[in-house]
């Protein structure tokens, strides 16, 4: 049943959306790809720091629309971090107590964040944990397990409201290639490639969609075998994206093309990035840049021109005890010198 304070939360979510401005597509241009232009639609500009606030917001949404939230309604969620923060900042809005069941491994910052809204950090030792112990605590406490990895890929209307292929197109139309060679993406929950590669389908774009994925992940084997019960004893080094398991959200018709990227060629693509836009982007930003250049070579090799895009997925203030931090790379990166070397 429809409540005042049900009315009254989908107002507040609409209000916050109406607030923000769209994320700024930004533009450069590199000496040694003449003809290409590089996109980075900037994420890190929302108001919970990441692209997940876009995903927190369909949540939100999907929930209340659906009557799985309600006033009072805990709310739980499994995330490594940037969708936790975002949740946790949605929950504050509305005034609903929220816990975040995370690695333990998880960056001090992101912590920080999620108790910075009000929210509650619950520590598991294994990444495997992670759904059997939210799911446990949504029953004890009568919560809603949000569950980004199954509804992150419904939640989002597909076909625009815009949704961030719907802004990177309305974006790129005054640009000398309005219609992008290639978008790149990488993968957490898998449903931001989901919404690029449904939305070029629906518009007929001759764009394509590569996706990358870290050294410890299942989706890479996952797009060329189709096997779902694939799985990987370590969790990925790098946050925010790359899974041990299947998940329900990674859609993997829609895309095009996979491309495995070493978790020390991430770091070395970040930190090349840093000295391009002259701030810092986070580690699974490098990986999208280093894709983005593997597509770039490929285009410069046939001589063609074109356009790419990718996402700026969140900022690397929130990364300076580890992806920032040299001991910390060589520590549990690696040597990234050759990577380094190679894209000097
Ligand atoms: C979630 C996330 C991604 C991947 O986005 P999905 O839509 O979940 O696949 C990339 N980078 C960061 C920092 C993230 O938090």
């Amino acid at each position: 049943m429809q409540t005042p304070w049900i009315r009254h939360a989908i107002t507040e979510i609409n209000a916050d959306f109406q607030r923000s401005a769209d994320t700024h597509l930004i533009r450069f241009s590199l000496e040694a790809y003449p003809g290409i232009h590089f996109y980075l639609k900037d994420e890190s500009t929302h108001p919970s720091g990441s692209l997940k606030h876009r995903l927190a917001r369909s949540l939100f949404l999907y929930g209340l629309a659906n009557g799985w939230i309600r006033e009072n309604t805990p709310i739980i969620e499994a995330s490594s971090g940037s969708t936790a923060v975002s949740e946790a900042y949605f929950s504050r809005l509305l005034g609903l107590p929220f816990i975040a069941v995370m690695p333990a491994s998880t960056a001090k910052r992101k912590v920080e964040m999620i108790r910075f809204y009000g929210g509650e950090c619950h520590f598991v030792e294994d990444p495997c944990q992670l759904y059997s112990e939210s799911e446990r605590l949504a029953q004890s406490l009568n919560g809603h397990f949000m569950d980004q990895f199954t509804y992150a890929e419904r939640a989002t209307d597909w076909r625009g409201n815009n949704n961030i292929a719907e802004s990177i197109f309305r974006q790129m139309a005054h640009e000398p290639f309005p219609i992008p060679h290639t978008l790149i993406m990488s993968a957490g929950t898998g449903g931001t490639s989901a919404t690029l590669g449904r939305y070029i389908r629906y518009q007929g774009y001759e764009t394509r969609l590569l996706v990358v994925d870290p050294e410890h992940s299942v989706f890479f084997d996952y797009w060329h075998r189709r096997d779902r019960t694939l799985s990987s004893e370590r969790g990925s080094a790098i946050e925010g994206i790359g899974r041990p398991r299947v998940e329900p959200s990674f859609l993997p018709d829609v895309i095009d093309e996979m491309i495995k990227v070493p978790d020390s060629a991430t770091v070395a693509a970040m930190l090349k990035l840093e000295t391009i836009l002259g701030r810092r982007p986070g580690a699974s930003t490098g990986t999208n840049f280093w894709g983005m250049l593997q597509v770039a070579q490929r285009m410069r090799a046939q001589g063609q021109q074109g356009a790419l895009v990718t996402l700026l997925c969140d900022s690397g203030e929130r990364y300076p005890d580890t992806y920032y931090n040299p001991e910390w790379v060589k520590q549990h990166i690696g040597d990234i010198q050759p990577w380094v070397r190679d894209l000097a």
